[in-house]
């Protein structure tokens, strides 16, 4: 496995516009809310929030949790543990740029992610 690190300015590329969906946060595509993953409280369009990320096997960017403000994380290794991959966590603004998914049907309201500002991010060589 080739072993890289993302200047500031490719994870802000990359995080921008980014929707807010993934095996671990599911947003809810009727009422364009995501919940704070600590506390539940409901965030939408608007919002500032936290963002925790992973970079799966060097590949797809996964969002592990987003947080509200009161809960705002901003380390990756009191967020999620310094771990063998890339790794980042983010201040972000909720937008609904849309999204299409996988199945192909398109959601015009999507919550993404704007405004990106990289916190802090571990490359895959501190995990080891
Ligand atoms: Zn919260």
């Amino acid at each position: 496995m080739v072993a890289y690190r993302l200047s500031e300015a490719e994870l802000t590329e990359l995080f921008t516009g980014l929707v807010v969906e993934s095996l671990a946060v599911k947003q809810d595509f009727g009422t364009t809310t995501i919940g704070c993953r600590q506390c539940g409280e409901t965030l939408s369009v608007g919002d500032a929030v936290a963002v925790a990320l992973t970079c799966y096997e060097d590949h797809s960017w996964e969002i592990e949790g987003v947080y509200c403000t009161d809960h705002g994380v901003d380390s990756v290794a009191e967020t999620m543990g310094i771990r063998a991959e890339n790794q980042a966590v983010v201040g972000a603004t909720l937008e609904s740029a849309g999204y299409l998914p996988p199945d192909g049907n398109f959601e015009p309201d999507a919550l993404t992610l704007g405004a990106v500002d990289v916190l802090d991010y571990s490359p895959t060589a501190d995990g080891y």
